[in-house]
């Protein structure tokens, strides 16, 4: 599904961006305009044994972790949510376990970080999956469209959980997006580019990729906020 067919959402999206382009200015006091302080958990996939994709001496758990460090600093000292992690260091929680973080911590949206991967090397771009059956979810997605950074402009897809296009059959069971399903809240999961790409690639071992991500994911918490406030 390309995000063009995010048309659908074309009425609801226009006013929540509306509403949250009134939150969001000034930048820093946005979130503190929404009354209700916000509960987000963050999920780095893979973890421990489990790299996750590779190439070269570079590992998506490694890069998924500082993206999450890095964002959950945002959250908390810049857009006062309440945010917790399915891990901090260099260990794999079962999806059980991290949807039991989101869960404890009472999040209501969960965000799952990892970097793709293809036998393509022509395979790039920003890829979003929400939650499969939670219009919620969706919707999110939908906004998200708002805040792609430009190195993805024309490379933004957005998937239910269930029709990665990468998995065949009942595959999808064992991959990071069945955590989803798990959930007990919104919960959508980022594949920041494609590290078998060589331009994605670049792009992920630079600074503004860590930068544009903190953005990303600061801006998708900032809909979310509206959407709750709606
Ligand atoms: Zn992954």
């Amino acid at each position: 599904m390309y995000y063009s067919s995010l048309d659908l959402f074309a009425a609801q999206r226009s006013v929540a961006i509306r509403q949250a382009g009134r939150i969001m200015r000034p930048q820093r006091t946005h979130l503190r305009a929404v009354k209700r302080k916000l509960s987000i958990c963050l999920d780095p996939g893979h973890g421990g044994a489990d790299s996750g994709a590779t190439y070269g001496m570079t590992e998506e758990k490694t890069k998924v972790l500082q993206f999450a460090l890095a964002s959950r600093y945002r959250l908390t000292r810049e857009d006062s949510c309440n945010v917790s992690m399915t891990r901090e260091t260099d260990w794999k929680p079962t999806f059980t376990a991290r949807a039991d973080t989101a869960r404890q911590s009472g999040a209501s949206l969960a965000i799952s970080i990892h970097i793709n991967a293809s036998n393509s090397k022509k395979a790039n771009g920003l890829w979003l999956f929400h939650k499969h059956g939670c219009e919620e979810s969706r919707m999110l997605c939908a906004l998200a469209s708002e805040f792609i950074p430009s190195q993805w402009r024309n490379d933004f897809r957005v998937f239910d959980a269930h029709d990665n296009p990468l998995v065949s059959g009942d595959d999808w069971l064992s991959r990071p997006e069945h955590v989803l399903r798990l959930y007990p809240c919104q919960a959508i999961l980022v594949e920041w580019g494609f590290i078998t790409n060589q331009l994605d690639y670049g792009y992920l071992c630079s600074p503004r990729a860590h930068t544009d991500f903190v953005d990303f994911v600061s801006s998708i918490v900032r809909a979310h906020a509206v959407q709750g406030a709606t």
